[in-house]
């Protein structure tokens, strides 16, 4: 987490839980996904709001994210999905009652092995069924069957997998692919008696394709409040989601800029007019990306005022001519939006996403390490 700067990450939870029931009323059984500090939004929060809500499992990613989950008091089932890495990690399946993803047979041979010692352990089999990073191939599903059967301490619960193209109008062959790759491996570990919980979507495959909604679906993205299919034909799908994450930053000081003045290191911008920059208190030291350089925007006052000259350390200017022109008054101390903010200027996790050159995921994880408040 950061903490040397004034920037203040404000994260409303009714929008939270608003958009989990929008997920709940389409699919009752939804895994939050809550890996990398809820993207940004914080571990702990986000998972007591979701649990008080009915979520009765979360998605993190490595154990000991579990770990801390299980330690801040969530009493919900824990999933970690990238696995058991290292000695800890193995160690906290037990003693902290996680539900790994397990994908290798090296994996499988050293929870048969700690069984022996601590008891037995539910896990959840991870195949790869096209993301090509982890788990096990579904051809490999028999001779996992082989192995469980000869060691029943080792108990599946679940089987998952991972959508590559979901958000992709257009390359629902790809995700139908996915889809009978995976169902080969279900149907092999319930052929083999595995009453296996099927969990394959993400927010894009919930919305975008029935067929993979299965038994629970591991849901993200959607949850913090953003549509994966922003911005193509299918975007009416993820409609009336509500983003959960504003920033904001104070501003320093309000300044002339004439006409023919470069402003910031290497003036990369110069003023075409007299006009009026506020020196906002944030930059890429506070993960506000230095590629934001005259190409983002702040929001001051509802109007969208757009970054000039290089985004600094713990600096940035932005032109708030027309904000004043518009009838705004801007002082040094005021609150500047880097995500959110008043309308109409309102900016979405869209908007800075596609001026940051990212997606959504990207500024939210990144901007959510700084000081957090929640209403
Ligand atoms: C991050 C992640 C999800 C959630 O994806 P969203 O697009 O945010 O809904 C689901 N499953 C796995 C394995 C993930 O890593």
């Amino acid at each position: 987490m950061i903490d040397y700067n004034k920037i203040r990450v404000r994260v409303t939870l009714d929008n939270l839980r608003h958009n989990y029931r929008v997920f709940t009323a389409v699919h009752p059984h939804v895994i939050p996904v809550i890996k990398s500090d809820a993207y940004g939004h914080g571990l702990a929060e986000v998972a007591r709001v979701l649990e008080a809500e009915g979520a009765d499992t979360f998605g993190v990613g490595f154990v000991s994210e579990a770990a801390d989950l299980r330690r801040s008091g969530c009493k919900a089932r824990i999933l970690a999905l990238l696995g058991p890495v290292d000695d800890a990690d193995y160690a906290s399946l037990w003693s902290h009652d996680v539900l790994a993803f397990i994908g290798r047979f090296d994996q499988l041979e050293r929870l048969a092995e700690e069984a022996q010692g601590r008891g037995p352990l539910d896990i959840a089999l991870k195949f790869d069924t096209g993301m090509r990073r982890l788990g096990f191939s579904p051809d490999q599903v028999d001779g996992v069957v082989k192995f469980l059967k000869a060691h029943p301490a080792v108990r599946p619960v679940m089987a998952s997998s991972h959508l590559a193209r979901a958000d992709e109008p257009g390359r629902e062959a790809d995700v139908a692919l996915q889809g009978r790759r995976f169902e080969q491996a279900v149907d092999g570990l319930k052929a083999a008696g595995f009453d296996v919980e099927a969990c394959l979507a993400n927010t894009a495959g919930a919305l975008a394709h029935e067929a993979v909604r299965h038994d629970s679906m591991r849901l993200g993205i959607g949850l913090y409040g953003c549509n994966p299919l922003h911005g193509t034909p299918l975007e009416r799908l993820g409609a009336g989601l509500r983003p959960a994450m504003e920033v904001s930053a104070p501003i320093l000081q309000v300044r002339e800029l004439k006409a023919g003045e470069g402003i910031s290191y290497g003036w990369t911008h110069v003023a075409e007019h007299d006009s009026v920059v506020a020196i906002v208190g944030a930059g890429y030291a506070d993960a506000y990306s230095r590629t934001l350089s005259n190409k983002g925007f702040m929001n001051v006052k509802g109007r969208l005022s757009p970054i000039v000259g290089r985004v600094c350390m713990q600096m940035t200017a932005i032109d708030v001519t027309d904000a004043l022109g518009q009838g705004a008054v801007v002082r040094p101390g005021d609150e500047a939006w880097l995500l959110g903010g008043p309308a109409p200027g309102t900016i979405s996790p869209e908007d800075l996403a596609g001026w940051w050159g990212s997606i959504t995921y990207e500024p939210f994880c990144l901007l959510g390490m700084n000081p957090r408040e929640y209403v």
